[in-house]
């Protein structure tokens, strides 16, 4: 039996497909096996979004190469869809596929010969207007699956090389979708987390569905327990929106909005399509009728240009929301974007110390969000058993929980006391 081995870089998306990858190998007989394991078949999932992934990307092809001089390594993603040439002349390297047509990876490895020498299957992405229909079964049984629902993005954010790698937004069939959906109940699954390369978009390239419709199609489907977005944006936020989120009880109350910046000089900049005072409006939407929400953010710090006052305004403004964590990102200049050829490039120096008063400042936030939940009693679903008679799980508004439970609580709601925090998590004891 052959062997093949899938492995993604980066974000959920890149791991979703990977998987879908994978499946489509066990279909036609592959054992699937491990990416540190020796194989017949290697694929990486690159990831492009900074230099950094780039550089993992690289080292990872050659380290499988290792393992098995003779395997069949194929590269797709959006580092392969970018820069194909680049991937080309990394030694080991034989086939080259970018962000389509992977549906058909199985049939390319196995028509593939050594003799033909580097294969480049990458075609222009800009041209491409149909989600590409990759799917998965997921017969394990778990509790949270990510479920891509959306591809591409056409915001071109002026440190973002990912439109180009991805193409224009093409947002999936909503059968395929509540299809998808279906299967995962039947396989055990009780949480699907909506996901995409910008979510927000899901539906603006159709006339038959929107955000809300297909969110509130998937909440129909019965056994389906929670619902979350990968992430989403403030524009997204309308009252509408909110009071629809409230409505619908399997929503989870957390709510991943990106911010980027507080500073408004900034965000114009980056080209991000909201203002603060939009942010805000979103924050406060959401906050009006989700009473428990959890809010979390992405910023930047050290932008092209960025000031010591700009980056107070940004931190002012992230303490004025009020964050359950912010996900701290030094800015890095991605090749190929309009960020990148600013001559105001600020200093790592000024880079390290902004992300060490942002991050000090979520921990703050985080901790007091957290401690509001010392002495209550809220619902858990939980994921796994850590050691023994210890569970761990999430709440709807995704704190993480450790908990003592004297049966198994795998893959169940279950009412759970806080008793303490430590860190990110909270501790407590599931209540019967
Ligand atoms: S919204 Fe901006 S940051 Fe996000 S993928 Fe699109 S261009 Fe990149």
């Amino acid at each position: 039996m052959k062997k093949a081995a899938s492995y993604a870089l980066g974000c959920k998306v890149n791991q979703y497909e990977s998987e879908a990858i994978a499946e489509l190998f066990a279909e036609k007989g592959y054992e699937i096996v491990g990416i540190d394991e020796a194989a017949d078949v290697y694929v990486i999932n690159t990831c492009t979004v900074t230099n950094f992934g780039d550089k993992k990307s690289r080292q990872l092809i050659r380290k499988v190469k290792r393992q098995n001089e003779n395997a069949v390594v194929a590269v797709v993603g959006c580092y392969a869809q970018t820069a194909p040439k680049e991937i080309m002349e990394i030694e080991g390297v034989n086939l080259v596929i970018g962000t389509k047509d992977r549906g058909q990876i199985v049939e390319m490895v196995e028509k593939y010969n050594p003799e033909d020498g580097v294969e480049n299957h990458v075609s222009d992405i800009m041209k491409e207007r149909v989600f590409e229909p990759l799917s998965i079964q997921r017969l394990a049984n778990r509790t949270r699956a990510y479920l891509k629902i959306q591809d591409g993005c056409s915001q071109y954010c002026a440190y973002c090389i990912i439109p180009f790698a991805r193409g224009p937004i093409r947002s999936r069939e909503p059968k395929d979708v509540l299809d998808e959906v279906k299967r995962l109940v039947k396989n055990g699954f009780q949480e699907v987390v909506l996901t995409g390369i910008h979510v927000a978009s899901y539906g603006k390239d159709r006339q038959d569905t929107s955000l809300l419709e297909i969110l509130r199609q998937v909440h129909e489907v019965e056994g389906i327990r929670r619902i979350r977005f990968s992430s989403i944006e403030p524009n997204a936020v309308t009252e509408e929106f909110a009071k629809t989120m409230a409505e619908l009880p399997k929503v989870c109350q957390h709510f991943h909005l990106s911010l980027q910046s507080g500073c408004d000089k900034t965000l114009k900049e980056m080209n991000r399509k909201y203002d603060t005072e939009k942010y805000r409006q979103a924050a406060v939407l959401l906050r009006k009728y989700l009473r428990e929400v959890a809010l979390t953010t992405d910023i930047i710090v050290g932008f092209p240009g960025e000031t010591e006052e700009d980056f107070q305004e940004s931190y002012d403004f992230a303490k004025e929301i009020g964050f359950a964590k912010i996900h701290v990102f030094p800015y890095s200049p991605k090749k190929g974007t309009p960020a990148a050829e600013r001559k105001d490039q600020l200093p790592n120096s000024v880079k390290t110390e902004r992300s060490h008063k942002l991050i000090a400042l979520s921990d703050e936030m985080s901790a007091a969000f957290l401690g509001q939940y010392i002495g209550k009693t809220t619902e858990v679903l939980y994921e796994k058993q850590v050691v023994e008679g210890i569970y761990e799980g999430h709440t709807s508004n995704y704190i993480k929980v450790h908990a003592k439970s004297p049966k198994d609580v795998s893959n169940q709601i279950v009412l759970t006391k806080i008793t303490h925090t430590e860190g990110e998590i909270a501790f407590g004891e599931a209540v019967f």
